[in-house]
């Protein structure tokens, strides 16, 4: 059910990984891939070329061979942090879960930092979360 009142309870947990383990895909804007690009010191193209795979509408990341969902999870947590794309960089503030709290307490049985720390208004993290609908417009 949608809910644009009330609160909800998030903060990141220090050394966790759970939400790039989740099976999914990692998707980027433009944006994005020329900032990791960079990051990594290649040429966007290698980049692309390397790692995203292009349908009409969406770029996302190919899923690494063998185990794991992203291939930028590495011992330490995420190896391009600065840059990681939006959908990343939000979770687990994306529209379908801050505005729906079902879904919410389905995220929370593997992000352990929902029901922690910070009080937040459901409608400032929905207006965080909006930057999804601007970052991924083919899916909102
Ligand atoms: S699963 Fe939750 S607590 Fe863990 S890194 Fe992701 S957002 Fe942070
Ligand atoms: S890009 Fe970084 S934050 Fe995003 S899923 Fe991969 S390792 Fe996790």
């Amino acid at each position: 059910m949608a809910a644009t009142s009330g609160t909800i309870q998030f903060t990141c947990q220090p050394g966790c990984t759970k939400c790039c383990e989740v099976t999914g895909y990692v998707y980027f804007t433009e944006a994005d891939i020329r900032n990791a690009a960079r990051f990594l010191g290649v040429a966007k193209a290698a980049f692309e070329k390397q790692y995203i795979y292009r349908t009409a509408h969406q770029r996302r990341m190919r899923k690494p061979r063998g185990k794991g969902q992203c291939h930028f999870l590495k011992d330490g947590g995420c190896s391009i942090h600065p840059v990681k794309p939006v959908q990343c960089r939000l979770f687990p503030f994306w529209p379908e879960l801050v505005g729906d709290r079902k879904e919410w307490r389905k995220t929370a049985s593997f992000c352990p930092g929902i029901g922690k720390g910070e009080l937040i208004q459901i409608g400032t993290a929905l207006e965080q979360a909006s930057e999804m609908t601007t970052a991924y417009p083919g899916f909102y």
